[in-house]
């Protein structure tokens, strides 16, 4: 059974608000019948308000890896060449994704912790011509956020399509997907959306909307114009996940109702709140230049001598509060905290207080009282500083 109790303060799947929970009960829906199609129509409106878009956006059964499969298979043709950004995990796993359909795949390796700098990827697309830019603007493996305009516009000057993995970062971080011309950009459910897993978004612009029809998909499921298709239909090409769609509709209705403007700016002071109170604990970040931190995921150094899957689980037992270790390389040396979707600075401050305890416990010189004050008093300074 799942402890109902626990905090979720990892990267996703996140805390689930009641009323989604229960929308997500409800009976389920008839897929072909007006009431879905109210319900597309609905969320459709609230899916653009996160994007930033005026352009569809199609939502599919699947995860979110699923979503960047149907962006990739329906913009890359065999042959075509791709330079994708290997900021950790995700970033590599588009180029993966690009591989499996056939494409000449560039990797651009940056160091865990750092993002691309839009100069060097100028000079990149002037040295060799690439079709297509897949990036993850928002690397949950190591709490970076790329520099999404910077990048844009440098892609947009080379006539370079972008295939943007936004999973993590749609409904916490600004994307702006037509003001920053944008191709395709792809969000997940379970992240800053406040939804379980299953979902995955993938906005297309009219550039690749023409791209698609002069590429034969590779795929039958994630084939998306027939998604386009049905979504004027106010359906999807099968049978969708309703009950997800309930889930949605509320979800999104609970960020509209606070404001998507307000919602951004709660996740950047919360991301602004983490760093100081990771900072104040003496600790050291990954994402070391502060203007490329991620608003939803703070990746966290541990102590040379200690492993932060010892943390994890001591948080976990001792406060019930979940929060994350380091994947793949960083396994063991970095600590990560989702603060996304629900998450209020009250939540923060808990998860400060156990982590600081823990490390305590564990042998760190450590003043919880002064991390979770710098979490507080940054956030109040950040609210203050951006309001309206
Ligand atoms: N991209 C990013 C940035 C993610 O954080 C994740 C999941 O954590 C994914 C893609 C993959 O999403 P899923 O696990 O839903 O397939």
């Amino acid at each position: 059974m799942p402890n109902e109790e626990l905090l979720l303060m990892i990267p996703g799947p996140t805390n689930l608000p009641a009323s989604v929970r229960r929308a997500l009960a409800e009976p389920s829906m008839y897929h072909r019948g007006a009431e879905f199609a109210e319900l597309m129509a609905d969320c459709q409106v609230g899916l653009q308000a996160c994007f930033g878009t005026t352009d569809p956006v199609l939502t599919l059964s699947a995860s979110g890896t699923g979503g960047v499969e149907a962006a990739v298979a329906n913009l890359i043709a065999p042959g075509e060449r791709i330079l994708t950004i290997n900021s950790g995990k995700f970033g590599l796993r588009i180029g993966e994704i690009a591989q499996c359909y056939g494409a000449e795949v560039t990797w651009w390796d940056c160091r865990p912790g750092e993002a691309a700098d839009p100069r060097l990827l100028r000079e990149l697309l002037s040295e060799s011509r690439f079709d297509a830019l897949g990036f993850a603007y928002n690397e949950t493996s190591t709490g970076v956020a790329q520099d999404l305009s910077g990048i844009a516009k440098a892609a947009a000057e080379h006539g370079v399509l972008t295939i943007v993995d936004a999973v993590s970062a749609i409904g916490g971080m600004p994307i702006n997907m037509e003001a920053n011309a944008l191709d395709a950009v792809v969000g997940g459910s379970q992240k800053a959306l406040m939804l379980p897993p299953g979902l995955s978004f993938v906005a297309l612009s009219a550039g690749a909307q023409l791209k698609m029809k002069q590429i034969t998909c590779g795929s039958y499921y994630f084939d998306l114009s027939r998604a386009l298709d049905a979504l004027d239909k106010g359906q999807t090409p099968y049978t969708p996940a309703v009950n997800l769609f309930s889930g949605l509709q509320e979800s999104l209705r609970l960020i509209r109702a606070e404001g998507v403007a307000e919602v951004l700016r709660r996740h950047h002071c919360l991301g602004v709140a983490c760093r100081a109170a990771s900072i104040a604990l003496g600790l050291e970040l990954l994402a070391a230049d502060e203007r490329r931190a991620s608003a939803t995921v703070t990746a966290v150094r541990m102590p040379d001598d200690l492993d932060s899957s010892e943390l994890v689980r001591r948080v976990r037992e001792r406060d019930n509060i979940l929060i994350s270790g380091g994947q793949g390389d960083l396994k063991g040396r970095i600590f990560r905290i989702g603060h996304l979707g629900t998450c209020r600075l009250d939540d923060l401050v808990a998860t400060v207080a156990a982590v600081a305890e823990n490390l305590a416990e564990m042998g760190c010189d450590i003043d919880a009282a002064s991390a979770v004050a710098a979490a507080r008093d940054a956030f109040v300074t950040c609210r203050e500083n951006s309001d309206g």
